[in-house]
């Protein structure tokens, strides 16, 4: 019988869609459309409709458990004596190895509330400059391509309802059918408008069906065809000279650097042939000569390279160049992947940030926050490493120094999901002390000294901020079951063990407003945001600044850069992209291109979705094309192996016609992929590699 139904969005993607979830029974929960939240408008994916069977999952963990040194197995253990023995032990170590001796890990998942705690502990109780957190392996290189070309890194700057609008769509690297079903309702609405949708992707995917035109690179190339349509579109006269004078800085180098982009030298590069290309410039060049509105959008595909940040600059240069970004339903835009992927990284796990999106190495940032704590500015420490940085440091000792001897883990499954994962899960062996707070024992959490038993999205409250930048609130919908705490139960439990100058709240709404106050006046504004606003208005969009009392509230800013951008001079930013092609090319040993992604049923490391039994749980496959499955005797269904210079798995061949002939494409839900893929990083994002590496294939 339906005992009660709260408003709330779904664990997973950053669409964060609006469900209603229903207490059944005495401790069952299940989820249910919310027609009136407009961003999914009812619709749900499997994931969404299914996300409350965790909720009595027997794999959902409830006691604290401590690795017991005689024995080497994990046992049942009180709050109060794992808080206690990672307290003690966090101490000596520090004591011994100085404050960089403890890192924490954060996550993208995490609510904006957990992730601005997490920031502030590291830096106050902790005084550790080591944290970072998984979204930097997300959407960093949009990220930085974003802060450097507009001055600010907001994923859409605009709603997401915008595509409907937009006269031509172009979505490089992104697979928004299967990666977030109820968003490809705009894509089919876009089209029965007369509108006309361009795919790029090595794989014709299900996303690639629905579009007018596709064309199917070499993983890593995207950039090339970036500057090969701005040849084109230079070449026929079809860039907007008076918006470039008027609203942009830097285009004649781009221009120049453009020039030697002919055709012929883009498909030597893609593989993509000069007439695909031509249909592709005429149709942006015809489009925008008409009045008519051009929107790019790139995802994962494009932006997790060692040239993620040039790629994703290329095509910003375009959507510049046709005059685009600031007009509404049109311009650049990226489709961030985890839940909350955006707030996640704006108020203060990420290495080098305070909240805000205010930057740890300015003077004017440090003093303001410190001021929002009540600490000295002088304490905080500096920037620390990049995630894979980081973890690739852990135990580790050298000329250079040690690396850190303890990691507390929130909201990561980490040996899943990092790159060149067999050498990272050996840096976690290496640690004195691992903590990992999750729900379930996830592969990371079974490597742990000490695991902790958190609260999921339905049992507590707290606001994420969705791929367009609107903040919404998670409600808490049911009590959490016996011997489960929050995430800032345990951060505030640590705080005080450690000593903290300052308490921690655990009141989700309580820093709520403490975050808002950090941000003031940063890029990433949130201080005129309330749980009262958000609930009367559908979430609200940043930047939204406090006003004074008795003035009209700032409405927030669902739309950006229709006047200026947010760099100093107010003119978006054309800046030059060198292609330097993938870190890692096919040769003699490794012929083929490997690229990662996901599938429809699961999402990200599959800690939660794995165990949800409605959802199918298939394992890795190896997708290839025919032409390569006869060339090596592979047969559909049957196992290979695949090996890299990093590792090897194996799984069966899934043959397809879909996808390029000299590619292969493995999903990452599984382990076993990301023991295979390259750590080469992106220089300005840190982003590593996850798209493609050359690797062989052994039947
Ligand atoms: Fe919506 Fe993403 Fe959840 Fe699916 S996984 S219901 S697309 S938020």
């Amino acid at each position: 019988m339906t005992q009660q139904a709260t408003e709330t969005h779904c664990p997973y993607c950053s669409l964060q869609c609006g469900m209603k979830v229903l207490r059944r029974g005495r401790t069952g929960i299940e989820t249910a459309a919310w027609e009136e939240f407009g961003v999914n408008e009812g619709a749900l994916c499997r994931k969404g409709w299914t996300a409350g069977e965790l909720r009595g999952s027997r794999e959902r963990l409830t006691t604290p458990m401590v690795r017991d040194r005689a024995t080497g197995e994990l046992r049942a253990a009180e709050w109060d004596e794992a808080l206690d023995l990672i307290a003690a032990r966090l101490r000596a170590l520090q004591a011994d190895h100085g404050d960089d001796a403890v890192a924490v890990f954060g996550g993208g998942g995490l609510t904006n509330e957990k992730a601005y705690q997490l920031g502030k502990f590291a830096r106050v109780a902790l005084r550790t400059s080591q944290i970072d957190y998984n979204g930097r392996w997300c959407m960093s290189s949009a990220a930085s391509a974003g802060n450097q070309a507009f001055g600010i890194d907001r994923g859409l700057p605009f709603p997401l309802a915008d595509v409907e609008r937009t006269d031509v769509l172009v979505l490089v690297g992104s697979n928004l059918a299967e990666t977030m079903p109820p968003a490809a309702r705009h894509l089919d609405r876009l089209r029965e408008r007369g509108g006309k949708v361009v795919v790029i992707d090595p794989r014709r995917t299900a996303t690639a069906e629905r579009a007018d035109q596709f064309l199917q690179p070499v993983p890593g190339t995207d950039l090339a065809l970036a500057l090969g349509v701005l040849h084109l579109l230079d070449a026929r006269g079809a860039v907007d000279e008076a918006y470039i004078t008027a609203r942009t800085t830097g285009f004649d180098a781009v221009r120049r650097d453009a020039a030697a982009w002919w055709p012929e030298r883009v498909e030597r590069a893609s593989g993509v042939g000069g007439e695909e290309l031509r249909a592709l410039a005429d149709l942006l060049g015809d489009t925008a000569g008409q009045g008519g509105r051009v929107m790019v959008l790139t995802a994962r595909g494009a932006e997790q390279h060692a040239q993620g940040t040039a790629t994703v600059l290329g095509w910003i240069n375009v959507a510049l160049a046709l005059g685009m970004p600031g007009r509404e339903s049109a311009g650049y835009g990226c489709l961030t992947g985890q839940g909350n992927g955006q707030g996640g990284r704006e108020h203060g796990q990420k290495a080098d940030q305070l909240p805000g999106y205010r930057m740890i190495d300015d003077p004017a940032a440090r003093a303001h926050v410190a001021g929002v704590w009540g600490v000295d500015a002088d304490s905080l420490p500096g920037k620390g490493p990049s995630a894979y940085e980081l973890l690739d440091a852990l135990g580790t000792s050298d000329a250079d120094g040690d690396g850190p001897k303890a990691m507390l883990v929130f909201g990561s499954n980490i040996v899943v999901s990092a790159p060149r994962a067999t050498h990272v899960t050996a840096r976690l062996e290496a640690l004195d002390l691992l903590v990992v707070a999750d729900i379930v024992m996830s592969e990371t959490a079974a490597l742990a000294d000490v695991v902790l038993p958190i609260t999921q999205w339905a049992e507590e409250s707290g606001t994420t901020t969705n791929l367009e930048g609107r903040v919404i609130l998670r409600r808490q919908a049911v009590a959490p079951p016996s011997g489960v705490c929050s995430d800032l139960d345990v951060i505030a439990g640590l705080a005080a063990r450690l000593g903290s100058p300052i308490p921690f709240s655990t009141d989700p709404e309580e820093i709520f407003a403490e975050l808002g106050r950090a941000s003031a006046g940063g890029k990433a504004d949130y201080s005129g945001i309330s749980y009262q606003r958000i609930a009367a208005e559908q979430g609200v969009f940043w930047p939204c600044p406090a006003v004074p009392d008795g003035e009209t509230p700032h409405p927030g800013t669902p739309r950006m850069f229709a006047d200026s951008f947010a760099t100093p001079d107010g003119r978006a930013r054309f800046l030059v992209p060198e292609f330097a092609g993938a870190a890692e090319q096919p040769d003699a040993d490794y012929p083929v291109h490997l690229t990662t992604g996901r599938v429809l049923g699961q999402y990200q490391s599959g800690a939660q979705t794995r165990r949800i039994r409605s959802l199918p749980d298939e394992g890795a496959f190896v997708e290839m094309h025919p032409m390569l499955a006869d060339r090596i005797g592979a047969h559909d269904g049957e196992p290979v192996v695949v090996r890299t210079r990093r590792g090897e798995m194996k799984a069966p061949a899934r043959v397809v016609a879909t996808i390029r002939p000299d590619t292969i494409f493995v999903p990452f839900h599984w382990v076993g992929v990301n023991r295979l893929t390259n750590d080469a990083l992106d220089p300005a994002s840190r982003m590593p590699e996850f798209k493609v590496c050359a690797a062989e294939i052994l039947v």
